[in-house]
């Protein structure tokens, strides 16, 4: 059976100025020149879902001001069913400031507003509207309130859906939370964050650097309680990524090799391409091979949405 893509999450405009070099304290640099993308994780990996050909639903907020209003149509635009976006009176709209230098390196100040706005008391109503079933995917990512991601981990639950949770970033998060999800995709970082907080609380050692043993240690029980549902699925970068189950082999899938330009993005495609793949009915390894290739299509363009592959560039990547 196939299902839906339901995506909860945040959107912002980045505002961006690509200059010589970065200012320092109270300094003003002149000469750059400004860009403006969509952003934000949840939209997209929204689009990323979208591009690949799913029906792809959106759950979150922007603020009652002109960048809500272009995010909104950003979404849409994309063939992104909007109607769980809400418009927060008095809220601005997420933003991120990016500075960036002529070497690549940044410097980003990001305001959440409405993202940061999102009620878990919203989550409940606004799922029952789209009325999850079996063979729909959840896909939620760590830009909203902990207790907003939460809510959708559980109401998804519930209601028979596959969930997935990309814990970035991995700032906040328990086992009430990764605990509640059938499939968690870190990347590295955020695995070592997850393990280094969980050691924190607990004063137990975090387990070792290695992922597969990490991820390990999150699928079984541990001090603070279960584990995640299903599987950790690692993201390596340029090494492809990682499937840890609970009962079966880890199994290493390889990336593609491409000229990449811009890896930002790249977890978002993955992202949005497992989600479509589970959705689509594939089985986790078949899904996480597609993903893979997402990835990497997404690391060949310069912007996040901007490289995120069509369905055909995807089917060309995996049959050439
Ligand atoms: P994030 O963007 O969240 O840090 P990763 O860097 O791990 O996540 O990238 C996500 C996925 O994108 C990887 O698992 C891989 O499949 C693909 N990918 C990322 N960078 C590259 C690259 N340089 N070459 C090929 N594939 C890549």
């Amino acid at each position: 059976m196939s299902g839906r893509v339901i995506v909860v999450g945040s959107v912002n405009v980045d505002l961006v100025i690509r200059g010589e070099r970065l200012p320092t304290h109270g300094e003003t640099v002149a000469g750059g020149a400004f860009e403006r993308h969509h952003g934000g994780k949840g939209g997209n990996q929204a689009v990323a879902s979208a591009r690949l050909g799913r029906p792809v639903l959106f759950v979150g907020a922007v603020g009652d001001d002109p960048f809500g209003i272009e995010a909104r149509s950003a979404l849409q635009a994309e063939g992104v069913d909007v109607s769980g976006l809400v418009t927060l009176e008095g809220t601005a709209t997420g933003v991120a400031l990016i500075l960036v230098d002529r070497r690549g390196e940044n410097l980003i100040s990001v305001a959440s507003g409405a993202n940061a706005a999102l009620e878990p008391a919203t989550i409940a109503p606004a799922l029952g509207r789209i009325g999850l079933h079996a063979g729909d995917v959840l896909l939620v990512c760590n830009e909203l309130p902990t207790a907003t991601v939460r809510e959708a981990l559980r109401v998804a639950h519930e209601a028979g859906a596959l969930t997935l949770f990309n814990p970035a970033p991995a700032v906040g998060l328990d086992r009430t939370v990764f605990g509640a999800a059938d499939v968690i995709t870190p990347n590295r970082g955020e695995l070592r964050d997850l393990l280094a907080e969980e050691s924190r609380r607990t004063g137990r050692p975090a387990a070792s650097d290695d992922p597969e043993v990490g991820a390990r240690s999150l699928l079984s029980t541990g001090p603070e309680g279960q584990g995640v549902g299903q599987a950790v699925v690692v993201t390596l970068g340029s090494s492809g990524a990682l499937l840890v189950t609970r009962d079966g082999p880890t199994i290493a899938v390889p990336a593609i090799k491409v000229e990449a330009v811009d890896t930002t993005g790249a977890g978002d495609a993955f992202n949005g391409a497992l989600a479509v793949g589970l959705a689509e009915g594939r089985s986790l390894e078949a899904s996480i091979r597609r993903a893979v290739a997402a990835g990497a299509l997404a690391t060949m363009k310069v912007g996040a949405r901007e490289g995120m592959p069509t369905g055909a560039e995807l089917e060309a990547a995996l049959s050439g």
